[in-house]
């Protein structure tokens, strides 16, 4: 029986470097969360992870590194990944452990070929020191640690076993490369994220030349519905180049107020028409993920989300950030295949 942050688990200079995948599947919290009510009657002894930081760790470097080994070790990685698969697991049982409640994911030959892949990936930047892998890699993901010795009886191990919800079967698309924090005041691991990497290369559903948004409203981007498919269904779109329409100008709402009035009424014009605005040029959307001294600027994009959920934008070095939904939505109706 210990508690899992003991002297010798706390990192001395975290964060560091992860490799993880994040566990966010609806089945997959459920799963945990069938667990809570059990864990809540152990108050500040657990730390319950909760939803948003379930994860598996593909692997991680337990020492600091430099930004430029940082950069290297995540491009060999994204390199690597090409090769790989999505991985479907079925996800529990319960593992009471010593130090944790962890669960079980198999088959366990998809993720231990992930982790080698990365591994090996990682092993080849200069400075990096890898612990040393076990004889059987170890997939798992944890539902709670122990933060007092006096969790793990019998009594806590046979109530955890006793709740046994319907196990979960996901597929992992994709792992993220995160500075991984170890919260020792929430008793569990939270991570700021660095870059996106897909397992194996990703089908774009159509090719998607340029896309520009916010342009002015077409009768295609006044639509409600998706163009095609399930609203909630995710689109992963390349796009050549994502221009955005800077923010009209008060001279150009006053000419599209002007427009719109003349329609509803021909004896508009008697007034004068207004002289027509300058259209401001659209923007090109460029990576500003701080590289070194400057920023990454990358224009090749991978765009993701649905016609409900914000697009998450990826750069060729695998940086991303969350932009709207409207901006998916106009990526998806730029995207639309030829009927
Ligand atoms: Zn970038």
């Amino acid at each position: 029986m210990e508690s899992f942050f003991s002297q010798k688990r706390t990192w001395a200079n975290g964060p560091y470097l992860h490799f993880i995948a994040v566990l966010d599947d609806p089945a997959y919290v459920a799963f945990t969360q069938a667990h809570h009510d059990l864990l809540a009657d152990y108050g500040d002894r657990v730390g319950i992870v909760p939803a948003p930081w379930l994860h598996w760790t593909a692997q991680g470097v337990h020492h600091q590194l430099a930004e430029d080994q940082v950069e290297r070790a995540v491009r060999a990685a994204r390199e690597a990944a090409r090769q790989a698969a999505p991985a479907t697991v079925t996800m529990g049982p319960v593992w009471p452990g010593p130090s944790a409640v962890t669960v079980a994911m198999y088959p366990e030959e998809p993720l231990a070929e992930i982790n080698a892949l990365v591994r090996n990936a990682v092993s080849t930047v200069p400075g990096v020191q890898l612990r040393e892998a076990g004889d059987r890699y170890w997939p798992h993901s944890t539902l709670a640690y122990y933060r007092s010795p006096s969790v793990h009886d019998a009594d806590f191990n046979r109530r955890l076993r006793n709740i046994r919800p319907q196990r979960a079967e996901i597929t992992i698309r994709r792992l993220l490369a995160v500075y991984m924090h170890q919260d020792l005041n929430l008793g569990y691991y939270t991570w700021t994220p660095i870059a996106e990497i897909p397992l194996g290369v990703t089908a774009a559903d159509a090719a998607a030349p340029e896309v520009v948004c916010g342009a002015p409203e077409s009768t295609a981007t006044y639509r409600s519905a998706p163009p095609w498919g399930d609203p909630d269904a995710e689109y992963e779109i390349e796009v050549g180049r994502l221009a955005v329409q800077p923010p009209l100008s008060d001279e150009q709402v006053r000419y599209e107020s002007f427009v719109s009035r003349a329609l509803d009424d021909s004896t508009y014009f008697d007034d004068g028409e207004p002289p027509l605005p300058k259209w401001p040029d659209p923007v090109t959307t460029a990576c500003e993920r701080p590289v070194g001294d400057g920023a990454c600027g990358s224009t090749r994009l991978r765009v993701r989300g649905s016609w409900t959920r914000p697009a998450v934008i990826i750069c060729e070095h695998g940086h991303s950030w969350t932009d709207t939904v409207e901006t998916m939505r106009e990526v998806i109706l730029a995207a639309e295949p030829a009927q």
